[in-house]
């Protein structure tokens, strides 16, 4: 197939385009490089001959239309977004504008491409969507797909507002879209203001390692690669017009995972103390969500996917990389904002 990834120079974004491209796919990689795009997440594969990149921003529909038909793509998978809810909180705006209006952007550009080519049904338009509109969740229960929409920060709610838009261009107009909702993604390439990364870097630079509240929030932790997996899985076989939750059948709260960020380190780089004792907890952030956890059945069910790995193996991959590529991760310490928020999801 001939992919239109947009976002693909980002953490979700540029795992789908390595391994699209090594399963044979072409992938046109649409992204406005934003300071969480880094063409470096694509470099393994940027002299494929199946790979091509088009700088372009999905706020403006023009550069859009140019792209649809330069390439004639067979599918979009739309994962650009701004996606910090941390930097949601302190400037709303731009996640607006990119999450909603970009989306509807997209659609439109699509939309247009597809009717121009006779509506074809194997095309696919596929959302990339999180968990956290489905709101926050007590000690029990899980998100189904059916859950109702209930987001409380406003990168969720942005997020909320691009998924309805997808459902409706689909229920009004006919484009064949699919819609996935994942939970926490780490992995290699994270910007290393989130969690994961940030844990990691601060731990062997011997800098406290800030916990918001008391580190009790709950999240269900889906390896990079996993969700990239499971991506092209439901482009290739899930059913019109449906959403697939993905989740990593991995639930920890903050804490639990820190914890085992610091044992995994205190193996493979020990220092001169445990790396617990940099973990300091600060004031928590305004409407944290206290719980997210991801019902799996409808993905293993009629799609037969599962993740492969669990947190204690993909985050002793994640160690790995980040010990291993620091000339990667060490320039983007001083982008802005990158040194000022805690990083958690
Ligand atoms: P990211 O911030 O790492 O990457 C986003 C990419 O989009 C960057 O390459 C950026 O340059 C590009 N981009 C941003 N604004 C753009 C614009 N206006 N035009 C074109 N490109 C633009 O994000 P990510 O973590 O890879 O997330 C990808 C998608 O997955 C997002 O839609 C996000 O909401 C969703 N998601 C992420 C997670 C997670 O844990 N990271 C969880 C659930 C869902």
């Amino acid at each position: 197939m001939k992919l239109l990834i947009t976002g693909g120079a980002g953490f979700i974004g540029s795992a789908v385009v390595r391994l699209a491209i090594s399963r044979g796919h072409e992938v046109i990689n649409l992204d406005a490089l934003t300071y969480a795009g880094r063409l470096e997440n694509v470099a393994p594969v940027a002299d494929s001959p199946l790979y091509h990149f088009e700088q372009a921003d999905i706020r403006n529909r023009a550069d859009l239309d140019r792209v649809f038909a330069k390439h004639s793509p067979d599918a979009v998978m739309h994962l650009a977004a701004e996606s910090h809810v941390d930097r949601s909180i302190d400037g709303p705006g731009d996640f607006i504008e990119t999450n909603v209006t970009g989306t509807y952007n997209m659609l439109e550009a699509a939309r247009s491409y597809w009717v121009g080519q006779g509506r074809p049904d194997d095309f696919r338009f596929h959302h990339i969507s999180t968990d956290e509109v489905y709101g926050s969740l007590g000690e029990d229960g899980m998100f189904t797909e059916e859950t109702p929409y209930d987001p409380r920060s406003p990168y969720s709610a942005s997020k909320a507002s691009s998924d309805h838009l997808v459902r409706a261009w689909h229920e009004t107009y006919g484009l064949p879209v699919v819609l996935t909702n994942c939970s926490n993604n780490y992995g290699p390439y994270h910007f290393p203001e989130k969690l994961v990364p940030k844990v990691i870097l601060n731990a062997i630079s011997g800098k406290e390692i800030p916990v918001y509240g008391q580190g009790l929030n709950v999240r269900d932790w889906l390896y990079v690669e996993d969700h990239a997996d499971a991506l092209l899985c439901v482009l290739e076989k899930g059913k019109l017009g449906r959403s697939y939750n993905i989740g990593g059948e991995n639930e920890r709260s903050n804490i639990e995972l820190i914890e085992t960020i610091c044992r995994l380190l205190d193996q493979k780089r020990p220092g001169s103390e445990p790396y617990e004792k940099l973990i300091t907890f600060v004031t928590d952030r305004p409407g944290h969500d206290a719980r997210y956890a991801i019902d799996p059945d409808r993905i293993r069910t009629e799609l037969g996917w599962r993740p492969s790995v669990t947190v204690e193996e993909g985050l002793e991959r994640t160690i790995d990389w980040y010990l291993a590529n620091e000339d990667w991760w060490r320039p983007l310490l001083d982008r802005e904002g990158v040194g000022t928020r805690l990083g958690h999801g």
